[in-house]
């Protein structure tokens, strides 16, 4: 899987001009698989949604993806085996996120097969059925300099020993990258320490005040830690993956500001903003 991706993190095509008239591929449905091409193409967002498709970035950093079948049990067939056995075929997942509904889409980084379970979702006529949830680790392609799997020793999920890391240390775990030859256990371990690290990175830099506002945290964690929120200032198709400097630490208040607030979207870009004060050498 050492081809290079022809897309741009963070660019928009349009799905039938730029992905399927160039390389082929099903020009419907979130899975496509063009034959005789080293790519898997995967569409998240919007269009599912009524039937039941929630794909979402995870707390331990891995995005869940649902599988494809619109009526009764999802098959580990077609599309689905297509994301299932990517590496082994030499196919890399290629993301995308729907941007309106007559084909714009962003492009989001590849995607690498972790794992999978089964969840009851409502099929295209509600009734109940098993979906096929794929756990994916997303990358922004030029990731993957090293051979093996993290550069940097895993840290134990203690609370203690992540706050005990210095700014920079976090900071330099977040950043880590996964490299071209690891195994899906290796890329779950450092998908999610690399999460942990710019949770723990923004709560500090933070120090117990609300990075909007600046008002003190409401009140201290049961661990005694002041309780603040990580959100994320662009949407992560904007960037790619988690970077520390995408996410900054807000009060409840704040938070709530930006998702439900008359103002929220202009409150956002204040904090984008305001993000080049706190990470001037991003
Ligand atoms: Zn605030």
């Amino acid at each position: 899987m050492t081809e290079q991706t022809p897309f741009v993190v963070g660019a928009t095509y349009g799905r039938r001009k730029d992905i399927h008239a160039k390389f082929g591929g099903q020009q419907q449905g979130g899975i496509s698989t063009p034959v005789g091409e080293p790519f898997v193409f995967l569409f998240t967002g919007e269009g599912g949604h009524a039937f039941g498709y929630r794909d979402e970035f995870r707390d331990d950093g891995t995005f869940w993806y649902t599988g494809e079948g619109q009526v009764g049990d999802m098959k580990m067939i077609a599309g689905n085996l297509a994301i299932r056995d990517h590496a082994a075929a030499g196919k890399s997942l290629e993301m995308f996120e729907r941007m309106d509904g007559r084909g714009t889409v962003r492009y989001m980084g590849r995607a690498t097969y972790l794992g999978h379970h089964l969840e009851e979702r409502p099929d295209r006529n509600r009734a109940p059925r098993q979906a096929i949830v794929f756990e994916l680790a997303l990358e922004k392609p030029e990731a993957g300099v090293t051979a093996g799997g993290s550069q940097l020793p895993p840290i134990s999920p203690s609370d203690r020993a992540w706050w005990n890391l210095s700014l920079e240390e976090l900071r330099r775990r977040a950043k880590q990258r996964i490299g071209r030859a690891a195994s899906a256990a290796e890329r779950r371990v450092v998908t999610y320490q690399r999460s942990q690290a710019i949770k723990v990175y923004v709560l500090k830099r933070a120090a117990g005040c609300c990075e909007g506002c600046r008002a003190n945290a409401p009140f201290l964690t049961k661990k005694g830690q002041p309780f603040l929120e990580p959100h994320h200032i662009w949407r992560r198709s904007d960037g790619g993956p988690d970077v520390p400097e995408a996410v900054i630490g807000l009060c409840p208040n704040c938070h709530r500001r930006i998702h439900y607030g008359a103002d929220g979207d202009g409150y956002n870009r204040t904090l984008a903003e305001r993000m080049r004060e706190l990470e001037p050498n991003a």
